[in-house]
This record gives structure tokens, C-alpha cells and sequence, in this order.
């Protein structure tokens, strides 16, 4: 058996960064960039007034002044035409700062009467001038990688950029085995459960940018897994969920070996989730998983999406562990590392008091797993201890 890390280095081996595609800016958001994105013009692309007030010469400023208004700019409607002494340009948010001004009164310090202002109150010394360039300029940059947030979106529209060249999804096909297994929805026999991980795990791909593909249920006979196998083809990842065990009926390893999967590991020391495999089949990564369903979600969290983001050039990093103090005392652990279902609350974290691998109330509620490495001795309350926030 493995380490939990080792299985990880062994995972990242399995995968390479994918290539990229131009898809429009309205598609962007959640996708990882490729190529880094620049500024081919300046924001804003003039000096611009940032309320609605009177442009005028600083130097005339003060308070009981008078002004002849001699015209007008408006967001879209520069003002054209000189400024001489005394006078001032009538102007609103986003228009450009006339020639010869370099200031701005707001409105609400002034009064207008026929084509005189005056400023009627001490009108401070902001210029409420937007300078040309102040947002970015020819040349700012959006560095790839990165996954797009809706402001990165909105900074790219701001520099007139239609499309994006982002990385290609990983697709990835998910593939229950069980002869006991439904689909949601279905009416399943007095002997038989519904299928659950395949849809937690395609939620959780989903929502890291992956395309899942969820195949039908593949049974616990060698042709059936041999057609499930063949539907997987094209993906970039193929995962199994089940009958990776040493049941009389767990047939994964076995078919995969059939079909020519360069297996790279069987089994890692750790709970949930013992019974995991990985390898290269066909030209793509696969991953069987454990069927217990609390296993297959928490393998997903260490393993698949750590390769999801490998294959989106995002790199090899893991998610942090954090630290908390225990709310109450644990017992020793056994030779595996143990992910515990937990609860952070407050800075303190309470492990459920029942860790079975089937029970997914249990990890509907949990918020963390606390990490326990192979053979931690016994920790008292109080106590920090580590944990991946779910
Ligand atoms: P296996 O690894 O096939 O022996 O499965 C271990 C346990 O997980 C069994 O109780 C299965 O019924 C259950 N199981 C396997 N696959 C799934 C699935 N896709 N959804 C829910 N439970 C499953
Ligand atoms: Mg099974």
C-alpha cells in the first residue's frame, strides 16, 4: 500500500495540461485561461469627469466665485471648443474633460441662474477627474493561468476583448459498477440501492470546470464492464466507482488489466478509501474508485480534482490544510491515514461520532475532514489538528 501523497505524485503523473480553445467572452467565466490577456487600449481612454458638477480652471476655484457657462459635456458627448477665463463647461459622469479645464465642481456646490454659475459652497480640493489610463493601460496584462471570475470578465470586456483563448474542458466519464444499482428516479427492486456517487461526482467536476459524462451502470459481469469501458473512450479521464475490492464480484481490476491498462497502483493507506487503482488506459488516465459512497466523494476531493486542475495548467498544488483545535478528545489512530468527517465551528472542529464510508447524511453535514496521518497517538481536547475544508 501507498501513502495518500505517493497515490497523488503517481495521479499528477497521469495527466498532462490539455490544449486550449477560443470560446466568446460571455463563455468565459469559469474557465482557465491560456494565453495571458492584454490591453490594446487605455481606461478610460480620456481624462473623464467622475461627477456631475461645472469643468473649470483650478487656479479660478473658490468659494462665491462666478462662471459664464459656455456649453456642454455629456458621457458620449465631448464638448468641443476652448475654455477662456471665468467661463465653464456644464458637465456629467463619464464625459470627457474639456480642453483648458482641470477641475471639477460638483453640482450640489453651486447654483445656476441663466447661463451664470456661482459656487455657492467651499467646493474642497478634489478635481473629481478620472485621469486617462487610471484603470489600465495599453499593456496591462491578465496573466494565464487562471480560472475566470465574473470581475475578470468584466475587466476583459472593459478592454474590448470579444474572445478568450481558454484551456479545453476535461472530460471525463464516470462509470458505476453494481448489479444492486439505479438510476435516480427508477424504481429499484427489493435487493437493489440507488446509484449516488456518480452524481456527487459529476456535481463536484462540474463545478471545477470538467465535463462529466455519466455512463450507464455498468454490471458486475466482465462484458458489461468491457462495454462501459468502450463507451469511456475519448475521455480524458475514465473513473470507476465499485468493484475495485477483493470481492468475488469486483471484476474492475481485472477487466481494465483485459483491455490493456498500464496499472501504475492498487490500494492507499488511508480511510475512508483503501481500495483505489490508477492507471493509463488507451491514451487515458484512469481512476477506479471505491464504491463505498463517502470514499468515492472524499477520493474525488484528494484525488480527482487535484488531477482536474493539473489537466487545466493550473499546476500540481494541493489544497492547504488548515488548522483547528479539537472540541474533543480522539483515540488513537490506526496505520492509515484517516479522513474524518467533521464540523468546524468557531475555530474548533468535532469529528461525527460515526465515520462509516456508506453514510452520506453523515458527509452531507460535515464541512471538513479532519486528516489524521497513520498512526497519530491519541490527541485530548484542545489539541490543533489539521483539516481540508470540503
Ligand atoms: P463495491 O466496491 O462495488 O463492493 O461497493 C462497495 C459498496 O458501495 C457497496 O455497498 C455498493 O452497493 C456501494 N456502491 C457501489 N457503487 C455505488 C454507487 N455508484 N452509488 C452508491 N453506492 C454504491
Ligand atoms: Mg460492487
Amino acid at each position: 500500500m501507498i501513502s495518500v501523497e505517493q497515490a497523488q505524485a503517481h495521479l499528477f503523473n497521469l495527466v498532462d495540461p490539455l490544449s486550449s480553445e477560443t470560446v466568446p467572452l460571455i463563455h468565459a467565466a469559469g474557465r482557465v485561461l491560456a494565453k495571458d490577456v492584454v490591453a490594446m487600449r487605455d481606461q478610460p481612454p480620456f481624462a473623464a469627469s467622475s461627477m456631475d458638477g461645472y469643468a473649470l480652471k483650478s487656479a479660478e476655484v473658490e468659494q462665491h466665485a462666478m462662471f459664464k457657462v459656455v456649453g456642454e459635456a455629456a458621457a458620449g458627448h465631448a464638448y468641443i471648443g476652448r475654455v477662456g477665463p471665468g467661463q465653464a463647461v456644464r458637465i456629467f459622469t463619464g464625459a470627457p474633460v474639456p480642453e483648458d479645464t482641470d477641475f471639477i465642481v460638483i453640482q450640489e456646490n453651486t447654483q445656476q441662474t441663466g447661463d451664470v454659475m456661482t459656487i455657492t459652497e467651499p467646493p474642497g480640493d478634489h478635481d473629481n477627474i478620472r485621469p486617462a489610463g487610471g484603470d489600465f493601460s495599453i499593456g496591462t496584462t491578465l496573466s494565464a493561468p487562471r480560472i475566470l471570475t465574473p470581475q475578470d470578465v468584466a475587466l476583459m470586456a472593459s478592454m474590448n476583448v470579444p474572445k478568450v483563448s481558454v484551456i479545453r474542458k476535461p472530460v471525463v466519464a464516470l462509470i458505476s459498477t453494481g448489479d444492486e444499482l439505479v438510476m435516480p428516479g427508477e424504481t429499484p427492486g427489493p435487493d437493489q440501492i440507488i446509484a449516488s456517487n456518480t452524481f456527487g461526482l459529476k456535481a463536484m467536476l462540474e463545478s471545477k470546470g470538467a465535463i462529466a459524462r455519466l455512463l450507464p451502470i455498468a454490471r458486475d459481469t466482465v462484458s458489461s464492464l468491457r462495454t462501459a469501458f468502450a463507451m469511456a473512450a475519448g475521455a480524458d479521464l475514465v473513473i470507476t466507482i465499485g468493484g475495485a475490492s477483493v470481492g468475488d464480484h469486483d471484476l474492475v481490476g481485472q477487466v481494465a488489466g483485459d483491455l490493456g491498462m498500464d496499472r501504475v497502483f492498487y490500494k492507499v493507506a488511508m480511510r475512508p478509501g483503501k481500495p483505489l487503482m490508477a492507471g493509463k488506459l488507451n491514451g487515458s488516465a484512469m481512476v477506479g474508485l471505491p464504491g463505498n459512497p463517502v470514499s468515492a466523494m472524499v477520493c474525488g476531493y484528494l484525488f480527482i480534482l487535484p488531477m482536474i486542475r493539473a489537466m487545466q495548467g493550473l499546476g500540481s498544488e494541493l489544497q492547504p490544510l488548515q488548522q483547528a483545535t479539537l472540541a474533543a478528545d480522539l483515540d488513537q489512530n490506526g496505520p492509515r491515514q484517516h479522513y474524518m468527517r467533521a464540523v468546524i465551528e468557531n475555530g474548533a472542529v468535532t469529528v461525527f461520532d460515526n465515520q462509516d464510508s456508506s453514510l452520506l447524511t453523515v458527509l452531507a453535514q460535515a464541512n471538513a475532514l479532519l486528516v489524521r496521518p497513520p498512526n497519530d497517538p491519541k490527541r485530548a481536547k484542545g489539541d490543533l489538528v489539521s483539516y481540508l475544508k470540503l
